[in-house]
């Protein structure tokens, strides 16, 4: 049994961050005061509606945006210096991998990128391509892909320098429904071999239930935290948690939060 997650060091330490687009008129308050940790080997999901600052706050912690205020820490250093030292690996809803390189040139690109010798990477790229299911893939092109395999070259490619943390915006999203099931559960696997934090921002309810330790529901305009739920989950096979009375009672749990929260918008149009 794994050490409770809480006893964990924390590796990500959101502190009072808000953040606006636009001025005057145009002032869009993408996060108000948003503040939560992510421990060591946690899997936590930001979860909302459209425009809520799901995006918005990966981006941050992934320094490609900063803050207006409030400070981000990643394994105690600024988000700057985690991206400089290769502290996390990032995978969006588009794999975008390059169409001339073979699958297993796209995904030993951040090496040749950091100057390591072919000699060096080849037992990391076979590795890799065990671990996302494509050894027989690794001479294909993107295009002789289906969407499903491009986003597993893309989360190959993200673990690729190992980083601790893998940050991911709706990785699955444009997957059909069948194809996004075994990608979830994959990554489940991966992530139970490879012990790294994960930050996953979805939409769906489902998703983030089946996938997480604790889930932070964010509300929209402006972007705010409106509650954090730990998933509990029956032991056993991953393949089976979707059928358990614990997995629906917490969908419900997680559902509720949402219809809350419409109704008290419902009160406020009124
Ligand atoms: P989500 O990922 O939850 O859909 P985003 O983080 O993309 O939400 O956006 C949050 C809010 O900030 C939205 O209202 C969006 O329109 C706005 N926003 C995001 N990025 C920009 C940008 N670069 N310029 C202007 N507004 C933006
Ligand atoms: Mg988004």
């Amino acid at each position: 049994m794994d050490a409770p997650k809480e006893n964990q060091p924390v590796e990500i330490r959101i502190d009072d961050i808000s953040m606006y687009f636009g001025s005057g008129d145009r002032k869009v308050v993408a996060l108000q005061n948003v503040s939560f940790d992510v421990r060591q080997g946690e899997f936590v999901s930001l979860l909302g509606p459209s425009g809520c600052g799901k995006s918005t706050l990966l981006r941050l912690m992934a320094d490609l945006l900063e803050p207006a205020s409030g400070q981000i820490t990643i394994g105690s250093q600024h988000p700057r210096e985690a991206r400089l030292r290769r502290k996390f690996g990032i995978v969006f809803q588009n794999a975008t991998l390059f169409e001339w390189r073979t699958v297993k040139d796209n995904i030993e690109l951040p090496l040749e990128i950091m100057g390591f010798k072919k000699s060096e990477y080849s037992e990391i790229t076979t590795h890799l391509l065990e671990l996302v299911g494509l050894s027989k893939f690794q001479n294909h092109y993107p295009w002789q892909l289906s969407g499903g395999m491009q986003q597993r070259v893309a989360i190959a490619r993200a673990l690729s320098l190992d980083p601790p943390l893998l940050l991911m915006d709706e990785p699955f999203s444009a997957l059909d429904e069948f194809t996004k099931e075994r990608l979830q559960l994959d990554l489940l696997d991966i992530k139970k071999q490879t012990n790294k934090t994960v930050v996953f921002v979805t939409h769906s309810i489902p998703e983030a239930v089946y996938l997480s330790d604790r889930i932070v529901i964010l509300s929209a305009h402006p972007g705010r935290i409106h509650s954090i739920i730990k998933v509990e989950r029956e032991e056993g096979s991953f393949a089976h948690t979707r059928r358990t009375d614990k997995f629906h009672a917490m969908t419900d749990l997680v559902r509720s939060c949402f219809h809350e929260e419409s109704d008290s918008l419902d009160e406020q149009i009124v």
